[in-house]
């Protein structure tokens, strides 16, 4: 099969490993319109699900993946930078350049091309091809040009949030509200790196105008945050510029398509769905999409309309309620003000459970965690919990 993937992401690589994997038959292009190494972003965080998955799909990727990942234990949710409160969990994080590099280099040695610095205007440049893989992200060119088609629906977020790095670097995933003349004002941090830690600031539209972060340049800005973030950055800064441009304030892309099907055209990951940042799954979901579609392909063979539909019927069905959790997210953070008046210890609760049923025992035992001894004991558990996970998938012992 003549396969062309639109867009180097993890969703347009993953999908033409694992197509290679399945076929090795398939020619496969993979088409990119930045230079190798440019992208946008800091760290991707995922879960154990995602690396379980990972290992079945594809051990060779998933083990350098795991090794360039680090580690976060705990998360710490602050106001003020001062109060303090805790909810368990762990999770593992990279670079979204490290990420590409691995997924591009193992995608060059199953025999898949990539086409750097070059941006597809519309899928008539392939009229060769059996499939066309639409991973153009969330402001995806190709689904614009097809949006009756797929039935797109896009809206944005009301909330301007900035993706920035910095050099201190946090051991959990770390929240901070802060209060500011115009408003509150807070950020989500966690590793991205040994030396790097993630960054994302996030306010609501009157505290943005109103503290002028609508009309201030790279620098300023950094300037301006590092001081409203002094207390948890410690000393350290914030970095603006990754790989390639300065970031720049945006409003979250929510993407929604009736269909990801258009003949011979399918989309994926964020060009086919968005889900807020806040949720941490755009990146995972971009590559269950690849293993799905390229598994679909491989199970029906020659008839790649029927795989098509499947992915496309099956797809909908399974992220109809991660759609709604970020949804919810996203709109809990667009109204945080009606609960920054509690204390840190609600507030956080608040927080953990803004997606699901509260029931009155779950606030007595989320107390009872804030207990440095408990929270010790949990990290334990969570540790073993890690452990035979790891050695489950056949992790090599680190
Ligand atoms: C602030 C923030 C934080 C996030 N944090 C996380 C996280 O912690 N964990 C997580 O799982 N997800 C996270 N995400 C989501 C994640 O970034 C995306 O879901 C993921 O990158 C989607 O992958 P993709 O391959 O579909 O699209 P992308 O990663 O956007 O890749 C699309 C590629 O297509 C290329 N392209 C675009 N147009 C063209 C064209 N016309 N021709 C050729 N190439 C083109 C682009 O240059 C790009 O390389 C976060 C998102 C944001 C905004």
């Amino acid at each position: 099969m003549k396969i062309v993937c639109i867009g180097a992401g993890p969703a347009g690589l993953y999908f033409a490993i694992s197509a290679k994997l399945r076929d090795a038959g398939h020619d496969i292009s993979v088409i990119e319109r930045d230079p190798p190494g440019a992208t946008y972003g800091w760290g991707v965080g995922y879960g154990d699900e995602l690396l379980d998955t990972l290992f079945r799909n594809d051990r060779e990727s998933a083990r350098r993946i795991r090794s360039a990942s680090v580690l976060w234990e705990e998360q710490v949710i602050a106001l003020h930078g001062a109060d303090r409160a805790y909810l368990g969990g762990y999770g593992y994080s990279l670079n979204r350049a490290s990420l590409l590099e691995i997924l591009a280099k193992r995608a060059r040695s199953l025999g898949v091309n990539i086409e750097y610095r070059r941006a597809v205007e519309d899928i008539s440049e392939f009229p060769d091809a059996d499939l066309v893989v639409v991973a153009d992200g969330a402001n995806s060119r190709i689904r614009q040009n097809y949006a009756k088609e797929f039935g797109t629906e896009v809206s944005q977020g009301s909330n301007p949030y900035i993706w920035l790095g910095t050099d201190r670097v946090f051991d959990k995933f770390t929240y901070d509200f802060e209060e500011t003349r115009a408003g509150w004002i807070w950020f989500h941090a966690y590793p991205s790196s040994n030396e790097i830690s993630t960054f994302v600031v996030d306010c609501q539209e009157d505290t943005w105008r109103g503290l002028g972060l609508d009309q201030l340049g790279d620098e300023e800005t950094v300037h301006l945050l590092e001081r409203i973030f002094a207390r948890s950055l410690d000393g350290g800064s914030l970095i603006s510029r990754s790989r390639g441009r300065p970031a720049s304030w945006q409003r979250f892309t929510q993407v929604y398509n009736q269909t990801w099907l258009h003949d011979n055209v399918v989309l994926i990951g964020d060009a086919a769905h968005t889900t807020h940042f806040t949720i941490g799954s755009g990146t995972m979901l971009a590559m269950l999409d690849a293993i799905v579609l390229a598994q679909k392909l491989f199970e029906r063979g020659d008839d790649s309309a029927v795989a098509l539909k499947e992915f496309d019927v099956e797809g909908h069905a399974a992220i109809g309620h991660m759609q709604a959790a970020a949804r919810t997210s996203m709109a809990w953070f667009e109204n945080v003000d009606r609960y920054l008046d509690r204390n840190v210890h609600e507030f956080c609760y608040t927080m953990s459970t803004r997606h699901s049923v509260q029931h009155p025992w779950q606030f007595q035992y989320h107390l009872m965690n804030q207990n440095l001894v408990v929270r010790k004991a949990l990290r334990l558990l969570a540790t073993g919990s890690r452990w035979y996970r790891a050695r489950r998938r056949g992790e090599p012992r680190r």
